[in-house]
């Protein structure tokens, strides 16, 4: 059981979290969605509210089984089951979803954004694109973590991205940091054949030398 203080700043990280991805232009309006694991529960964002107007008591509580609490001031995100399925298939402590404009274009274009720059490696590797599928289904929740498999991000058909990883200041940089490879993706694209990939071994390289220096790749 945790305390009533400590409740009410996670939930604002949570705000915070929010209103960072507007900041960083990875959302416009209510897209995209954040949330926190809290040992078999987790703490999401609620569905279509402006994240200018988020309380702590907005934000919305979800066990890992799918089980909501009554008497909850929001509905959860339409996105639960995509969390859900992250958060059940990985050592996951936070998930951000956002609609960031060069990942929606890369996905457009490209099954998979290849190891173009070192920086991909704090992912697992080159990140996959899911398939589409309605946004807040099963089948999306479902596509996602096949794509996402042995890495922590995922561009979504049609839709954004999805990052996840140890903790929500991580999780976003994240956001950030795949924003910023897809668009070097793009204008690579855009200006001929991209002609020059990182091999695994290279990117095995840069982890161990990353590591040496307190990086987190
Ligand atoms: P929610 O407002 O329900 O979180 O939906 C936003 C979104 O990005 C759906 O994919
Ligand atoms: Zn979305």
């Amino acid at each position: 059981m945790i305390n009533a203080e400590y409740e009410r700043s996670l939930r604002t990280a949570v705000i915070n979290a929010c209103q960072r991805m507007v900041s960083s232009k990875l959302v416009y309006g209510t897209a995209g969605n954040v949330s926190i694991r809290v040992g078999d529960r987790i703490l999401i964002s609620p569905s279509s509210v402006p994240y200018s107007e988020l309380t702590p008591e907005l934000i919305c509580e979800v066990g890992l089984d799918g089980s909501v609490p009554a008497g909850q001031r929001a509905k959860a995100s339409s996105e639960v089951p995509l969390h859900l399925e992250l958060y059940r298939n990985s050592d996951a402590a936070a998930v951000v979803h956002a609609h960031s404009a060069a990942a929606v274009a890369a996905g457009l274009v490209t099954d998979e954004i290849p190891a173009i720059h070192y920086m991909i490696r704090q992912f697992g590797g080159p990140v996959r694109v899911a398939d589409y599928a309605t946004f807040g289904s099963a089948d999306l929740a479902s596509l996602v973590s096949q794509a996402i498999h042995g890495r922590t991000a995922a561009l979504m058909r049609s839709h954004g991205l999805v990052v996840y990883a140890a903790d929500l200041g991580a999780a976003l940089a994240g956001c950030e940091q795949l924003e910023w490879l897809c668009d070097v993706y793009l204008r690579a694209r855009a200006a001929g054949p991209i002609i020059a990939t990182l091999d695994t071994d290279e990117l095995t390289v840069v982890a161990d030398a990353a590591t040496q220096r307190g990086y987190r790749l």
